[in-house]
């Protein structure tokens, strides 16, 4: 039986991807050739690509405002380097809302000055910074739009005349944003929107080309833009299964839709931390993430019990993160509301029998 998966990445995609997927593997688009073996220079694989990268400036409500989308490998990770190789010449502001922040702001260190407009780095992260002077000059900043790890979530940007970067990975496609505001946006695919194995970029063009450092060309954004993403052989069946993701979400009503069932998702959830004597959120509550909620028993002795109730649920990939410790839920657009209410169930019945 199919699990409530609340795992925070790789997570839960739409069950019908699934299905897709799989028989793609087997049978690309009827073409008696599966699609790990074509080449990703055929036309059925060059259709992938160019369905994909309008999917997303169509989903995003870019389409020709100057944005390029890139498919990319070398995880988020690998964009905390190429964000500051390319974009990176004298200073840039980094706000540091957790782990993830932190590691791209050393990434940037490697290329210039880097200032830590704010952090909530005394608090064990458990909110978002707020009412911090944005220095001027800077060649960009960089925020972080959902904190995977410690469940909080930006619910509004900093206006800056600095190019505003943006690691979207834990929230892209799960809200509607002006994303006009943004010059760079770059997401993992494995949180919201496919498997493993790539990471979309999506770039305003016009902010390339200013630094007056040598890139080389794996790591030079203009590069992958010149070659429609197919300098190296892309990963073809991360992009082929995001896209399965971006049409699924086109479907079922676009980013809105998605916002208005992850608004009730994180409602249901959010009350029964709020409302169960037995457990507590972990952070600021004006500041709560509508994809990754955290929370822990108040008595820890109830630990054992209440996971073999989850697991006797059907419910996986509960367990927090090591520098949080409790209960993490990850909630993507995929999980139903009704895994919502399943676990919601078994923390109630814990409330019953405790
Ligand atoms: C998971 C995650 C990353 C790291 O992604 P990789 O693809 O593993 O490099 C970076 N930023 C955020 C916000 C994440 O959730």
């Amino acid at each position: 039986m199919k699990k409530h998966n609340f795992s925070a990445g790789p997570c839960i995609l739409p069950q019908d991807v699934f299905k897709e997927a799989s028989q793609a593997i087997l049978d690309f688009n009827d073409s008696g050739l599966s699609i790990l073996e074509i080449s990703h220079r055929s036309k059925d694989f060059v259709d992938v690509m160019e369905e994909s990268r309008n999917l997303v400036l169509e989903l995003l409500n870019l389409e020709g405002k100057g944005y390029k989308v890139l498919f990319l490998q070398g995880g988020a990770s690998l964009q905390f380097l190429m964000v500051a190789y390319n974009l990176l010449e004298k200073k840039a502001g980094y706000l540091n809302t957790g782990t993830w922040s932190d590691k791209a702001i050393k990434e940037a260190k490697h290329f210039g000055e880097v200032i830590e407009v704010a952090s909530s780095k005394e608090k064990n992260f458990n909110y978002i910074p707020k009412g911090y002077t944005i220095p001027e000059q800077l060649d960009y900043l960089h925020c972080t739009s959902n904190n995977t790890i410690f469940g909080t979530q930006m619910k509004t940007f900093p206006v800056t005349d600095a190019p505003l970067i943006c690691d979207m990975s834990s929230d892209i496609f799960s809200r509607t944003l002006d994303f006009t505001k943004f010059d760079l946006i770059y997401a993992g695919a494995q949180k919201n929107m496919g498997p493993a194995g790539t990471t979309m970029v999506v770039v305003k063009e016009d902010i390339l080309g200013k630094v007056s450092r040598h890139i080389p060309s794996m790591l030079d954004y203009q590069t992958h833009i010149g070659k429609a993403s197919m300098f190296n052989t892309p990963p073809v069946f991360a992009v082929y299964t995001s896209m399965l993701t971006l049409r699924w979400i086109k479907e079922n009503g676009g980013v809105a839709a998605m916002e208005e069932q992850n608004e009730k998702k994180a409602k249901l959830l959010y009350s029964e931390i709020d409302l169960n004597p037995l457990f507590k959120g972990f952070s600021a509550t004006e500041d709560r993430s509508n994809m990754n909620a955290t929370f822990s028993l108040i008595e820890e002795d109830l630990k054992e019990t209440f996971d073999a109730m989850w697991k006797d649920a059907g419910i996986n990939g509960l367990n927090g993160h090591r520098s949080v410790g409790g209960y993490r839920a990850s909630m993507y657009n995929a999980l139903s509301l009704n895994s919502v209410a399943a676990l919601v169930d078994v923390m109630s019945d814990l409330e019953r029998k405790a």
